[in-house]
């Protein structure tokens, strides 16, 4: 994974060095899961390939990844899902009380 950057003569620029929007931590490749809501569904998707922020580890995908992922998310009812997970829910009044 990782960018291949190129400059106009084809040579490899290896000096860059993509910093974090939110905390300009150093980006490395790595991999992130990613929660996304379609409707009242929650679908998980593991395992993204992802330029993973070492600071705060916000993750930031490709453009080829995303548009691939949304494509899925187009389709992705037509697939079987590898599990499903329980996921608690809670009310803000239950997090935080009534007072107000
Ligand atoms: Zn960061």
């Amino acid at each position: 994974m990782g960018k291949q950057l190129h400059n106009q003569k084809g040579e490899k620029m290896s000096n860059i060095v993509d910093r974090c929007d939110l905390c300009g931590g150093e980006l490395k490749p790595g991999k992130t899961t990613l929660e996304v809501w379609r409707g009242e569904e929650l679908l998980v998707i593991r395992d993204v390939p992802a330029d993973v922020c070492q600071q705060c580890n916000e993750a930031y995908l490709a453009a080829d990844v995303s548009e691939r992922l949304d494509h899925f998310l187009d389709e992705y009812h037509c697939h079987q899902p590898e599990r499903y997970l329980a996921v608690p829910q809670y009310s803000a009044v239950q997090a935080m009380g009534d007072k107000s």
